[in-house]
């Protein structure tokens, strides 16, 4: 039997492979090891190995803080859906699953899902040459890796890029390459754009959808990193290298060797000046359940504050009904978030939703389908008056 993380989305050390047993060591990334994908070939007879997963042995925290309601998926390579695998045991420092393999097949295992940055290219491509009037593709820049980075806009009028006239909002998912529930909640936002529910949605706004922000990190199974981030790990430093941690300082026009990826995000903000800055990402803690993060509303105007409480409502009310807790987020004192920089200077309304795969996929692209439309319908939230010339000030802010 072979196991290997050479492969696109693929990260993990693999240290024992035998019908009986595989295992794996998650490689930790700024916070901790929390991904991992290999693909499973070769497989010689029906067996069903325990599946271990270790933390990374090189990291200072040699436990997993997070990992008690995470699953591992399998994948049969022909197929297309994703299963859950059943879980055997959890502790801090090992959790075993059982996964059972079929001779001449090759499989897919992961802790969350990936979706590989040439289908979501090929996906949003496909989708501008079967809606030629709503849709249409833009290139943004490129990776360090010289991938390019796209957006997808969905709108029913072509307008002249930086002339949009209509509120725009702005989706983003993959800052952080393997946050893949979190890229499941942006799919649901793009379902409801895209469906007969969404013409009237079409007609009032502009949505800009980039799938794959980190293309390098995406292909290469980097949990929170892009190129330069993996260049400079090192396991005795405590920096967090989020590379998203560049973007307000870059609209802030400080002086920095910054990465590309950042440029040609934030010069596309700059030129598009969205109304709403939705970034979507993943996090493992909130005892299985999806979350989010965002400004403190007491630091905010009134009219902000009540804007940011009503889309935790939204997203309260919709989780709910699907079955499980939403856990928001505020860090009061925060200045090193985009979104809460736009906040706070009444710029944009912003919002980290945070996925969690163990809710499932499904749920995932309702959570961003409800949330989406709560956004759009829900008067508390003024994307009226905020985007377009709000964006004018933005390199003189300083708080
Ligand atoms: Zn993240």
């Amino acid at each position: 039997m072979k196991v290997t993380s050479h492969i696109p989305n693929g990260s993990g050390r693999v240290l024992n492979v035998s019908p009986e047993r595989i295992e794996i060591e998650l490689i930790a990334y700024s916070k901790g090891a929390r991904y991992f994908c290999v693909e499973v070939s070769d497989i010689e007879a029906p067996c069903e190995p325990e599946l271990l997963l270790v933390p990374d042995s090189l990291f200072r925290i040699k436990e997993f803080i997070y990992k008690f309601y995470a699953d591992v998926w399998i994948r049969d390579l022909e197929g297309t859906q994703w299963q859950r695998t059943r879980i055997l045991d959890h502790s801090p420092e090992l959790m075993r699953y059982s996964v059972p393999l079929q001779p001449g097949k090759r499989y897919l295992l992961s802790s969350e899902p990936p979706v590989r940055y040439v289908d979501t290219t090929r996906e949003i491509f496909e989708i501008a040459q079967l809606r030629p009037h709503e849709a249409s593709i833009h290139y943004l820049g490129h990776s360090i890796e010289h991938r390019p980075l796209f957006a997808l806009r969905i709108s029913n009028e072509h307008v002249k890029l930086g002339s949009e006239g209509k509120p725009l909002i702005h989706i983003v998912a993959g800052e952080h390459a393997s946050e893949f529930a979190g890229e499941q909640i942006a799919r649901g936002m793009l379902d409801l754009v895209l469906s007969e529910k969404g013409a009237p949605y079409r007609r009032d706004y502009i949505f800009d959808f980039v799938l794959n922000s980190n293309p390098d990190g995406n292909y290469h199974g980097w949990h929170q990193y892009n190129r330069r981030d993996w260049l400079e790990h090192n396991y005795q430093d405590t920096v967090d290298r989020s590379w998203h941690h560049e973007f307000l300082p870059y609209m802030q026009g400080k002086p920095f060797d910054y990465s590309p990826e950042t440029v040609a995000l934030m010069e596309w903000m700059k030129m598009t000046r969205p109304a709403c800055y939705l970034s979507m990402h993943s996090w493992e803690g909130h005892q299985g359940n999806p979350g989010a993060f965002y400004a403190s509303p007491e630091e905010l105007t009134p009219s902000l504050g009540q804007a940011v409480r009503a889309i935790t409502e939204i997203a309260c009310a919709i989780s709910q009904k699907l079955g499980f807790k939403f856990c928001p987020f505020s860090y009061p004192g925060d200045n090193l978030h985009l979104g809460q920089f736009l906040m706070r200077n009444e710029v944009a309304v912003a919002y980290l939703p945070e996925g969690n795969y163990a809710v499932g996929p499904d749920a995932l692209r309702a959570l961003g389908a409800g949330m989406l439309q709560g956004i759009l319908n829900d008067s508390r939230i003024p994307l009226r008056e905020l985007g377009g010339s709000k964006w004018d000030k933005i390199t003189t802010l300083t708080t």
